[in-house]
């Protein structure tokens, strides 16, 4: 299915109709999936080629997205909402995981879920069922552990 179907499949689901405006931001935020594009990023992209998509539609789209199960927003403590598209197919899987460098804020992806066996434990101790989880990791990432190995001084945190 492309792209464009899915979005229009989704949105007629549950009542809404397909618009460039909400295309554009589906189309981008896939594009640069690894990015976690920010409502600030997704303006400063698209300004120039659609000047009439100011940032309350930008925001309004978003919220749109969320609320159908689009798109989910992440919060990576760096004062804005990121927001990370959700495919077919991960809608029916547990998300992936994050690791946030607090050095050069990079954002590396965890594309395993790795918690099986956690989750497991969480299920039989607390009678709950699982759907999903959102974990992210905060730490120092590779590059900045060689250079600060490289400078000979490890920074606490
Ligand atoms: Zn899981
Ligand atoms: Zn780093
Ligand atoms: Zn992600």
């Amino acid at each position: 299915m492309s792209n464009v179907d899915y979005l229009k499949d989704l949105l007629g689901e549950k009542g809404y109709k397909i618009t460039t405006q909400r295309l554009v931001v589906y189309e981008l935020l896939k594009e640069k999936e690894d990015e976690h594009l920010s409502p600030e990023e997704i303006y400063e992209l698209i300004k120039d080629k659609y000047p009439e998509m100011g940032m309350a539609t930008i925001y309004r789209t978003l919220q749109l997205f969320e609320e159908i199960g689009l798109a989910i927003k992440l919060n990576f403590d760096d004062g804005c909402g990121r927001y990370e598209i959700l495919s077919p197919d991960s809608l029916e899987t547990h998300q992936h995981h994050h690791l946030i460098c607090k050095n050069c804020g990079k954002i590396i992806e965890v594309k395993e879920d790795l918690m099986n066996s956690l989750e497991e434990i969480i299920e039989k101790q607390y009678n709950f069922e699982i759907k999903n989880h959102m974990v992210k990791f905060t730490g120092i990432c590779s590059d900045c552990r060689k250079k600060e190995n490289f400078n000979g001084n490890r920074k606490e945190t």
